[in-house]
């Protein structure tokens, strides 16, 4: 099994000079990292479907980067199209044209998009989507459910987290998903106070089994926002272009006004986009909003080459089928060892969870001796396929769970 000698190091190193070492999601003061020692802390490089960590070991990758990995890493059609940009510009004081070739193409591709706005993180995108709702509106309260992440900017924290303001999460109000008389009574209980309604197309959040609206559900919400006029945003930072290439609002079965990608938008190449509705592109145009880097041309580049390849692969079919095939396989490593391995959400953004384990000690050990013998995936979080994950990748990462499992028996 792995060892992390490199990766420690550099992490003393780290906490010396960056505050908690590594932040976010990859720190290893965050839940989905437990047992801690169990993981590698700094990568080294990356090729395709795997990625080698600081002392060498060889991972084959389930979390993709949390998603920005959708072809395999370093594809070379999208890095080749990035570096012959970077060779004339990337970020100059006027923007490139391959902007306006960058927003046709996703004008193109997303059924609900007459527009596109860049800029480069999706929490960039998810607070113009709801300074949008507001602007048009001029009304005050954002719908949330309850399981939801848009973000880390502070109208999407908890009054309980450290430095976040009464003020700035005052106007939020939450609801169950898919409880649609409860969100039927949150309209009418504030009746012309109702900016926008922000969700996720599915929900796809930690530390619960991921699930789909039920049948009818999303065009219920459609029309009471209509009703209502209250703006529908779907933050598909996640889930875009995994599920459908036209947007997981088209998947369901419906249109939203407002959309949000960011993370397999440039295979890694760092760009994020609102999408919109005709109605809305006034309200956009008419806010302060932009950044030093939001207009760089490399990632429009890289986006462009990227969504073409998605098509071209007909990824969205292509993750189901690999993700179907691993997520089995794995289920069947379980059963075999006595396990129940719960694999929920789509299978191209499949989350696991043991049965029978309420502590979730089990689970999180499982996980870590995954990641020991080299398939990294981590608890409580949703994972990622990428177009470059082979069936060899998914036989032997069958081949280490079952043993990890059987060392989990043991
Ligand atoms: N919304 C969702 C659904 C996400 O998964 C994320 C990122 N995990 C974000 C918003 C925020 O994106 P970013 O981290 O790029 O700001």
């Amino acid at each position: 099994v792995y060892e992390y000698p490199k990766s420690h190091e550099a992490f003393k190193r780290a906490l010396k000079v960056i505050p908690s070492g590594i932040y976010g999601h990859q720190g290893p003061s965050e839940g989905c990292y437990i047992p801690h020692d169990a993981f590698p802390l700094f990568s080294s490089r990356a090729k395709g479907s795997h990625f080698w960590d600081l002392d060498g070991n060889d991972y084959i990758d389930y979390m993709c980067g949390y998603g920005p990995n959708v072809l395999g890493y370093s594809d070379p059609d999208v890095d080749s199209a990035a570096l012959e940009q970077l060779k004339k510009e990337n970020c100059v004081t006027i923007p490139s044209s391959i902007m306006v070739d960058f927003a046709e193409l996703l004008v193109d591709t997303v059924a609900s998009a007459d527009w596109a706005f860049f800029a480069k993180n999706g929490s960039d995108v998810t607070s113009l989507a709801v300074i949008t709702a507001r602007a048009a509106t001029r009304r005050k309260k954002i719908v949330f459910f309850y399981g939801y992440y848009h973000g880390v900017y502070p109208w999407t924290q908890k009054l309980d987290y450290p430095g976040i303001l009464e003020e700035d999460v005052m106007n939020n109000l939450y609801v169950n998903f898919n409880d649609f008389p409860a969100l039927e009574k949150l309209f009418s209980d504030h009746k012309g106070e109702i900016a926008g309604l922000i969700a996720q197309p599915y929900m796809h959040g930690n530390f619960y089994d991921n699930y789909f609206p039920d049948d009818g559900y999303w065009q219920k919400v459609r029309k009471l926002c209509d009703d209502h006029q209250v703006v529908l945003i779907i933050d598909d930072v996640r889930a875009g272009f995994r599920l459908d290439l036209a947007g997981s609002d088209h998947y369901f079965g419906f249109q939203a006004d407002l959309i949000c990608f960011c993370k397999a938008l440039a295979n890694g190449y760092n760009v994020s986009a609102l999408c919109g509705k005709e109605s809305l592109r006034d309200v956009v145009s008419s806010l302060t909003f932009t950044g030093s880097y939001w207009m760089s041309a490399v990632p429009f580049a890289a986006g462009i080459a990227c969504i073409n390849k998605l098509k071209s692969l007909d990824a969205p079919r292509l993750f189901h089928d690999l993700g179907t095939k691993l997520t089995e396989g794995l289920t069947a490593a379980a059963a075999n060892n006595g396990f129940h391995l719960i694999a929920s959400g789509p299978p191209s953004l499949f989350y696991l969870r043991l049965a029978d384990d309420d502590s979730l000690i089990l689970h999180q050990q499982w996980i870590a001796e995954c990641v020991k013998r080299g398939i990294f995936l981590t608890s409580h979080h949703n994972h990622f396929i990428n177009a470059a994950l082979t069936e060899e990748d998914i036989k032997k990462s069958v081949e280490i769970a079952e043993d990890a499992f059987h060392t989990l028996r043991k």
